[in-house]
């Protein structure tokens, strides 16, 4: 099905086709109509299905018709996690928009930097605000921008937006909202306290399940190696080489581990850097435009920092470090397999973490199998410090329980 058959402009299809998208992804197909026919949306989109056009291509639809920007007032505002996503948002809502009769303003506004070129490109109006809360209140009390106009409410990656503590400034966005409005919630996930939100957000809204976890398994090959945690980078160095792959992204649980992977990779002969939280605007942003020009093998980061990218083709994403949940599990998986490219997912289960494993396999309803490769075979019985917690050995002595009993306390691994 074209994508103008789904009910768009010829104008957003054809800039739909420019960015490559021939055929709409299953969310779109179910996306777009429902958020042309004007009422709240809540739909299941993990990042790649093609959920950011799913809701600009209509969002921007239902903007040609109206009044066009007055000053301070914004018309569709989409909230989202994270600086990086802003950026991506902004940049498909512009590319998107390009060929729209009458020039659509947007405005990306996110922290970290400063806020007086924001506040300059916020004046005279913006259609369309992309924002990350804490930011986007920021310029409301600096009296930037009045959000009493607006008729559309995105909600991207909500459970993301919870998971990193915007609860409270969600709902001071919120209280500043015009009461009618036509409200898009998306979320990959769905934990007790985004369904409350959704259920206090949405009016009668139409429900999107678009096929993920089915995609999502079909075109996502996961797997688990057990190796000892001191032996993980050999096994990260030993895999890229045997297996041949070409761009991976690697997550580890610190920015410390982060930078201390990639330069030991760097030191063999891998081009590898880091990409985490604690990097500079600019040198994030330099990071990942070489890591999509291919001048790196490997990007060693972070859940946060991750949370934006969008690197189309990602064949490889590897867990050096276990996510710490089921819902981190499902973004970090959704960073490969991206558009129906195939990816591959890989865990590195060790000794300490194999329970932690088991219990997000179960939340997943997986089980793989985990794999040992000859040579790295796991020998941890005792804690190491890189962990940061106990090692629970395949065979423990008595002082190796107690001391895992004494560790276990201390940390999240459970005993099976
Ligand atoms: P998203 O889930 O919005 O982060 O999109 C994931 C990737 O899929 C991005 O690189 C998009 O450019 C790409 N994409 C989105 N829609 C389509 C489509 N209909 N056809 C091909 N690629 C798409």
């Amino acid at each position: 099905m074209p994508f103008h058959a789904l009910g768009l402009a010829p104008a957003l299809a054809q800039a739909a086709a420019e960015l490559g998208f021939i055929t709409p992804t299953p969310i779109q197909e179910a996306a777009v109509p429902a958020v042309l026919s004007g009422g709240d949306v809540l739909a299941t989109a993990q990042t790649g299905s093609g959920k950011t056009a799913a809701y600009v291509l209509p969002l921007l639809q239902r903007l040609m018709v109206g009044t066009g920007h007055t000053p301070r007032r914004v018309r569709a505002l989409v909230l989202v996690p994270t600086r990086e996503l802003a950026a991506q948002v902004g940049e498909v809502v512009r590319s998107l928009s390009q060929h729209l009769p009458g020039k659509t303003k947007t405005a990306v506004v996110f922290g970290g930097v400063s806020i007086n070129p924001q506040m300059l490109a916020l004046r005279g109006g913006a259609d369309v605000v992309v924002a990350t809360p804490g930011r986007l209140l920021d310029l409301v009390e600096h009296n930037a921008l009045k959000l009493a106009s607006v008729e559309l409410l995105v909600l991207d990656e909500a459970d993301r937006l919870l998971d990193l503590g915007f609860a409270e400034e969600l709902a001071r966005v919120l209280a500043l909202l015009p009461a009618v409005r036509q409200n898009l919630f998306f979320s990959a996930t769905f934990p007790n306290a985004v369904q409350e939100l959704a259920n206090t957000l949405l009016r009668e809204p139409q429900r999107i399940d678009a096929p993920s976890v089915d995609v999502k398994e079909a075109v996502v090959v996961q797997q688990a190696y057990l190796v000892d945690t001191t032996r993980r980078t050999q096994l990260l160095r030993q895999l890229i080489k045997t297996q041949g792959w070409q761009r991976v992204l690697v997550f580890v649980a610190t920015q410390y581990l982060a930078e201390r992977v990639a330069s030991k990779l760097h030191q063999g002969d891998l081009y590898a850097t880091s990409f985490h939280g604690g990097l500079s605007q600019g040198a994030r942003k330099q990071a990942l435009d070489e890591f999509k020009e291919k001048r790196w093998d490997v990007v060693v980061t972070t859940d946060l920092a991750a949370r934006g990218i969008d690197i189309s083709q990602l064949p490889v994403v590897v867990n050096y470090d276990l996510p710490r949940s089921a819902v981190d599990y499902v973004h970090r998986i959704g960073r490969t397999g991206r558009a129906g490219a195939n990816g591959l997912a890989v865990s590195f289960v060790t000794p300490a973490t194999e329970a932690h494993w088991r219990l997000i396999e179960k939340r997943q309803g997986l089980s793989l199998p985990l794999a040992v490769v000859p040579g790295l075979e796991p020998l941890e019985v005792a804690p190491v410090s890189e962990a940061g917690g106990g090692v629970k050995g395949k065979r423990p002595s008595k002082k190796d329980k107690l001391r895992a009993a004494a560790q276990n306390s201390n940390n999240d691994s459970q005993e099976p």
